[in-house]
């Protein structure tokens, strides 16, 4: 193919080289034989019975080689299992066969067409994604019965994969081991593909237009994590740089791992703990091999994603547990459900909403909800027996939300005392800070609370306007516009007026270039993913605070983002060749 660049969202940093492996779609074309003759009944059920009960074996393979450190996937297969021995599909679709002389696919077609319109007819989001969940199974089922055992053609040398979205289900089916980068169509920073990259170290750029249509199978391509790039058919110049650009980065990765367990500290000893961000319990170990300081923002809601219906308290209760007790003494701060918006399926009601992110999400949809609301709460605190957990609530727009945020609290910990339950009385409540509302009540917000965490991502998304998940406006993602670092200041300095820490869990914490700023304002606390904990060490350990301070007023006077990003380029990051070539892109993003 001629060479083309297409583009996306960078999700997970590196560049890759090699030969494309195109995942076909996952698409079946009915047979063209619709009606069977009568004598053909016994037959037609049996081919049918054969293809349901092939699929379901090929799902068990699929599942007993999950390896122990992809559990979360396992607990996905194991509802697809259940969907396919559900015995009402497949009776209905024999069914059509017996009485409508249906062939095979076109009855089970039918079958889940009736499915899907009972399910439409139910205004819920979760029963919306089962019904979408017996669709791609029933592609399992049909790829049986027209003799294609698996829609997955096996991996046998080192690609980069390159498909219209990943399920949980494909990502176990494939050989990850054999996976170099990947490139979808679908997809955003976090979804599931991308937390999936991130944890296996490899290049990914996601969200990047009809990528599985342009990229033919064994293409030569190239995936640029940092700029969101595939290259098809590069040039020789191209190849050449992409691969210098490859090994520099490999041996950058390996020299900052140094830094990964010296403290997070300026080069005059000014502290700001480190730590991570995760979604997924599993995360855990990645967060002590990189160095976090504990975890400063735990996603809650990929837990309710992963199983098939509502987490029960105990459930959740031991994997609250079990973190904390994994990571003690190191603080881990868990977020209540923040469900809803960007946060596609993590919603439990399909409302369907206008302007979702306007809409019914995180401590809205939990003071709605509030016995799934009160579940958690009750976890958390049952969990604390170690002292080491925070917990926040996202989303908060003002004080009378935020106290009745807390009496539900208030609630669950009244029922835990007589139950004789005990939990950590002393455990801190913070809030994040995400709303231009919640920045301009901050002075009064930060008498009722012990902490306040920021969460740019939404808060960049509000103040400045622009849909986080909308790719045509991504470039306006600005974390130095006057008015974010105004805001941002204000919040520092209402925060350390009533003597709470201020931390900051957004992706501004992970761009290198935003740290002397953030320096400058004396941030308590940063979180970020993981992977990224040596690189913000490394740099950190290089300023000193008097420049930061330096840098930060003139900053707080520039009139535009390009002036501050300018500013930041030329007065600090001058200094630092190599993160001035890796997180460029978010330099770039800036003017
Ligand atoms: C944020 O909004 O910055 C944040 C950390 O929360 P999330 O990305 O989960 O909405
Ligand atoms: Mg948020």
């Amino acid at each position: 193919m001629a060479r083309t660049i297409l583009t996306g969202e960078a999700v997970s940093s590196g560049v890759s080289v090699g030969k494309a492996y195109l995942l076909a779609k996952g698409h079946y074309c009915l047979t063209s034989v619709q009606n069977i003759p009568e004598d053909h009944v016994e037959q037609e059920a049996e081919r049918l019975q054969n293809a349901f009960n092939s699929a379901l074996q090929s799902l068990e393979r699929i599942k007993s080689s999950v390896p122990q450190e992809q559990q979360e996937h396992a607990a996905i297969l194991d509802s697809h299992i259940m969907i396919l021995r559900d015995p009402k599909l497949r009776r209905k679709t024999e069914r059509y066969i017996r009485e409508l002389l249906m062939s095979a696919e076109w009855a089970l077609e039918k079958g889940v067409a009736d499915v899907e319109k009972g399910f439409s007819r139910v205004d819920d989001e979760y029963f919306q994604a089962r019904a979408n969940e017996i669709r791609l199974l029933t592609h399992r089922v049909m790829n049986h019965l027209s003799g294609s055992a698996s829609s997955i053609k096996p991996i046998t040398s080192r690609v980069i994969l390159v498909a219209h979205d990943l399920t949980p289900a494909d990502t176990v089916e494939l050989n990850v081991s054999k996976i170099m980068a990947l490139a979808t169509a679908q997809g955003g920073k976090t979804s599931h593909v991308s937390i999936m990259a991130r944890s296996l170290e490899i290049p990914a750029v996601v969200g990047v237009e009809n990528v599985d249509t342009t990229v033919r199978d064994s293409d030569f391509v190239i995936v640029d994590g940092f700029q969101g790039k595939v290259v098809v058919d590069p040039s020789d110049e191209e190849l050449e740089h992409y691969t210098n650009l490859k090994y520099q980065f490999e041996n950058y990765r390996r020299e900052i791992m140094r830094h990964r367990e010296l403290p997070g500290e300026s080069r005059d000893g000014f502290r700001i703990n480190v730590m991570a961000n995760i979604e997924l319990f599993e995360e855990v170990r990645a967060v002590l091999d990189y160095g976090g300081e504990g975890v400063g923002l735990y996603r809650t809601e990929y837990s309710y994603l992963y199983r098939h219906k509502l987490p029960s308290e105990e459930e959740l209760t031991e994997e609250y547990s079990d973190l904390a007790s994994i990571l003690h003494p190191k603080e881990v701060v868990i977020r209540t459900l923040d469900a809803g918006g960007d946060k596609i399926g993590k919603g439990f009601e399909n409302l369907e909403e206008a302007n979702p992110a306007l809409g019914l999400r995180a401590v809205r949809f939990c003071l709605k909800h509030r016995d799934i609301f009160k579940s958690q709460l009750r976890a958390i605190l049952r969990a604390t027996q170690h002292g080491n957990i925070a917990m926040m609530f996202p989303m908060i727009s003002g004080l009378n939300e935020l106290r009745e945020a807390k009496e539900v609290l208030e609630e669950a910990k009244h029922e835990l005392r007589l139950e004789g339950i005990g939990f950590d009385e002393d455990m801190p409540t913070g809030i994040m800070i995400e709303l231009p509302s919640a920045v301009m009540v901050s002075d009064l917000l930060a008498r009722e609370v012990d902490f306040f965490s920021i969460g740019t991502n939404d808060l960049i998304q509000y103040s400045l306007g622009i849909d986080r998940t909308n790719r045509h406006v991504a470039h306006l993602y600005q974390p130095l516009h006057p008015a974010l670092i105004r805001s941002i200041k204000h919040v520092v300095d209402a925060g350390h007026r009533e003597g709470i820490e201020v931390s900051m869990c957004g992706e501004m914490a992970v761009d290198p270039y935003c740290l002397p700023v953030l320096l400058g304002m004396q941030v308590d606390n940063l979180s970020l993913n993981p992977q990224s904990i040596p690189v913000i060490k490394k740099v950190m350990r290089q300023l000193s605070t008097e420049e930061c301070f330096d840098l930060l007023k003139r900053i707080l006077e520039s009139d535009s983002v390009s002036q501050s990003n300018r500013l930041v380029k030329e007065n600090v990051f001058n200094r630092f060749p190599e993160e001035l070539l890796f997180y460029s892109s978010m330099l770039e993003k800036a003017t």
